[in-house]
């Protein structure tokens, strides 16, 4: 047997305002005449204070990441070959956002070092040369990619990420100020792709005391926030960052399951965003996690919010078949989640029914 040598973030920095701090962090990573990138949500946009405070020199570049759809393998091979035509290189990328800002930079950072287009890396272990420096700041937490190695990609065939000992961040400045004021819903939405993270993990056939110990107090930490206390208390919002840390930490040494496996389906043919696909299918999964689906369904009653239904109806046979074949495709999931067996458990047949009722 042979186990995984897991590479991890190299840096990290927790704490109220340390977002400050990174002009200092920056400093000895700028190489002459090579800028900074700053990758920051669109959302941003518009937050002059916010704005203000992100430390850019005058050579450095500041570029708005559209995430009104989950980044896609066209947009990150776009961004690269504006950045390379007129640059040749830079000094690294800092990805300020949530998921989907934080995968853009991973992947630009890979492909400035990288041959060909991002396509061509969806898989595990498929990119050769390491990125050059990138730094995550999460202005939204639950997913755990500021921590995982992977930058989840939609592609021309397929919805996958590119996962990689060089996709990690070098560093990582987890600032809970920076998720204060994110809208409920979507608060809801990226915090239980945590929780989902969580159940899968620790009741996949992968799990182990490593993913397990850091699963747990991720799990219980989603509980007291979406359980117990008021889930938009920003008193929370510590907790909430850790979790995500943690829940990434979690399926970094274990696997995701069955949610995360229909739902890369559902995204890649209706660009449902990962939030909301994810619990889209964990409220139909009462068969593989019971008692994680019965308390799933407590917090959205407790959050007040309607989880979409019926979003697979009248689609197309030819459609069906393009979302079990994404889902399918994604082996190590299922394995995780039904052991070695799986696909005598999860036929096309069973997974087309399951998409039915979606
Ligand atoms: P997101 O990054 O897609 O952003 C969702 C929305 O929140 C956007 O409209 C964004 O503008 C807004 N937003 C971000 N920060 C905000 C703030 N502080 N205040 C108000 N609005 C804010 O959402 P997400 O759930 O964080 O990420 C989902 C993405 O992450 C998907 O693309 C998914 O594939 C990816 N993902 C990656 C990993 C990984 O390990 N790499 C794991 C899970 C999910
Ligand atoms: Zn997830």
């Amino acid at each position: 047997m042979k186990f995984r040598n897991f590479k991890m973030v190299d840096y990290v920095v927790f704490g109220r305002g340390s977002f400050d701090q990174l002009q200092e962090i920056l400093a000895p990573h700028r190489k002459e005449k090579f800028p900074m990138i700053f990758f920051v949500d669109h959302f941003f946009q518009t937050k002059q204070d916010f704005l203000s405070r992100i430390p850019a020199e005058e050579s450095d570049e500041v570029i708005f990441i559209d995430v009104s759809h989950e980044p896609k393998t066209i947009y990150v091979d776009d961004l690269t070959s504006f950045l390379k035509k007129k640059y040749g290189t830079i000094s690294g990328i800092i990805g300020i956002g949530g998921g989907s800002t934080m995968d853009m930079a991973k992947a630009v950072s890979l492909m400035i070092n990288n041959p060909g287009s991002s396509k061509d890396y969806q898989g595990w272990d498929l990119v050769k040369f390491p990125g050059v420096y990138k730094v995550g700041i999460p202005t939204l937490s639950g997913t755990g990619a500021e921590i995982s190695r992977t930058a989840i990609l939609t592609g021309p065939e397929r919805k996958l990420g590119l996962n990689s000992d060089f996709t990690p961040f070098d560093q990582i400045i987890l600032d809970p100020e920076l998720i204060y004021n994110v809208p409920k819903e979507q608060r809801f939405y990226t915090g239980m792709d945590c929780y989902i993270h969580c159940i899968e993990s620790l009741s996949g056939t992968y799990i182990n005391e490593f993913s397990r110990s850091y699963g747990e107090k991720a799990l219980e930490s989603c509980q007291k926030i979406f359980r117990q206390k008021d889930q938009w208390d920003n008193a929370s919002d510590d907790l909430l960052m850790m979790a995500s840390y943690a829940g990434g930490m979690s399926i970094a040494y274990s696997q995701v399951g069955v949610a995360h496996a229909v739902s890369y389906g559902l995204s890649y043919l209706l660009g449902t965003h990962h939030g909301v696909g994810n619990c889209i299918v964990f409220n139909h999964l009462d068969e593989y996690y019971p008692e994680g689906v019965s308390e799933f369904r407590e917090m959205v009653k407790k959050a007040g919010i309607c989880i979409p239904q019926h979003v697979t109806s009248g689609l197309s046979s030819v459609e069906f078949d393009n979302m079990i074949n994404v889902s399918l495709g994604l082996v190590p999931l299922w394995e995780n989640a039904l052991g070695k067996n799986w696909r005598e458990i999860m036929t096309r047949e069973k997974l087309r029914e399951l998409y039915e009722r979606l």
